[in-house]
């Protein structure tokens, strides 16, 4: 494996910024109209040297955590939300292929992923567990010959049918409800078939489509750990990767949509009286506090981050915590900043249209916020954080 030249976390935010205010901001909002994927978006970063962000240094990638994650992710998000959730899903992809990557798996998967040459992404959730993405019902038989069949529907895959490969979670056959496998399922494998074109309310880049696998032949070699021994993978890799992508993005949502409120303030000016909207008392103390509602879960967030990735046991409940508190202040931030913002912004193409649609899948996306307010009273109560 060739080694990547290191990357500090500096450098990493300097080359997203980069990204971020050039062709991602260009394009937001031909994403967000014609529903397009940001193909080339996330070629830039990729090109950029940012493929292999989370995957290990001593597997060939540039060995970041959580922390540079959610700030990746916040970058793009304040730009384009479907831009920073599709190239996210990759990386959660890429961390959970590389904690148990076979050597054949990291030559296969992991360098060209870490070359920038390979896109890969999520797909979990199915129409009949929804939310209870951990509980898959995805067939996974084992052949006579060796490898397995797979059978069932994946739905809402982020990167749909744009991705070169897609790691799915299954249950091996007669398994127990949880058994939790996961295997790479290169793009154009025989079987896969893809539903219709994403039309999402927000988060239109995303391709976030249903995928139907009818006897697709997975070779053993694509299995990533052991059959059903994965449940762990939920807890240790999946939910924190995903939950830091997802908190990210819409940390960056609200604050792109609280900058667009205060430079409106600033700049509004009433003719009967000559004052801005900026001078009013009451619009001063709504805006003071949006933004120590957005710092505060920003504050959470990053710290969250960097202890899941000191390996710290006390890191889950706020891991937990994070995408629920974030969804709820995204939510309010952008709702506030059109309340403040007025009529102008109550139309069609308006600054704060596409964060207020794009916002609302934050508290749907899984772990939802029922759920992970759920766990995070499990795990302080020393419960199960599966089950009923
Ligand atoms: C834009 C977008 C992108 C997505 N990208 C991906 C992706 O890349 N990969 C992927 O695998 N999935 C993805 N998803 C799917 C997503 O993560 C969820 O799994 C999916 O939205 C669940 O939808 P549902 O309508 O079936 O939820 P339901 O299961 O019907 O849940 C509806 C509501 O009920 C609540 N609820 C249900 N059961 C319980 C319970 N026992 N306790 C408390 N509350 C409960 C849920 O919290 C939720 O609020 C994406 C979804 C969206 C909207």
């Amino acid at each position: 494996m060739t080694a990547r030249a290191p990357l500090n976390q500096d450098a990493v935010l300097g080359l997203t910024a980069e990204v971020a205010r050039g062709p991602v901001q260009a394009r937001a909002r031909q994403t967000d109209e014609e529903a397009r994927w940001p193909g080339e978006n996330l070629r830039a970063l990729q090109a950029a040297g940012l493929g292999g962000l989370v995957v290990p240094a001593a597997l060939g990638g540039l060995g970041h955590g959580l922390h540079t994650l959610t700030r990746v992710c916040e970058l793009l998000g304040q730009h384009c939300a479907s831009s920073a959730i599709t190239f996210g899903m990759h990386h959660v992809g890429a961390a959970v292929m590389a904690a148990k990557a076979t050597p054949a798996q990291q030559a296969r998967y992991l360098g060209p992923i870490c070359a920038g040459e390979h896109l890969t992404t999520l797909a979990l959730s199915e129409p009949g567990t929804g939310a209870h993405f951990y509980y898959p019902q995805l067939d996974l038989r084992a052949r006579a010959g060796g490898g397995f069949e797979a059978n069932g529907t994946k739905t809402f895959v982020t990167n749909g049918a744009h991705a070169d490969s897609y790691v799915v979670s299954a249950r091996s056959q007669d398994a127990d409800l949880g058994d939790f496998s996961c295997f790479v399922l290169p793009e154009g494998t025989p079987g896969m078939t893809w539903g219709e074109p994403w039309a999402g309310l927000g988060m239109r880049g995303n391709s976030a489509r249903r995928l139907e696998l009818r006897g697709v032949q997975v070779p053993a070699s694509d299995l990533l750990g052991a059959v059903g021994d994965q449940i762990w993978y939920v807890f240790n890799v999946v939910a924190p990767y995903f939950l830091m992508a997802m908190t990210g993005t819409y940390l960056g949502v609200a604050d792109a949509a609280l900058r667009e409120a205060i430079s409106h303030l600033k700049a509004r000016t009433y003719s009967h009286s000559g004052r801005t909207a900026a001078q009013e008392n009451v619009l001063q103390y709504r805006v003071g506090g949006l933004w120590s509602e957005l710092e505060r879960t920003r504050q959470l967030a990053y710290a969250a981050a960097q202890a899941g990735d000191a390996g710290d046991p006390a890191a889950l409940p706020a891991l937990l915590s994070c995408k629920a508190a974030v969804a709820d202040t995204a939510v309010l931030v952008v709702n506030e900043a059109m309340s403040l913002m007025g009529g102008v912004t109550y139309r069609d193409g308006s600054a704060l249209d596409r964060h207020l649609r794009d916002v609302r899948a934050a508290p749907v996306m899984s772990p939802t916020t029922d759920l992970l307010r759920l766990w995070t009273g499990r795990a302080l109560l020393d419960q199960p954080l599966l089950g009923e």
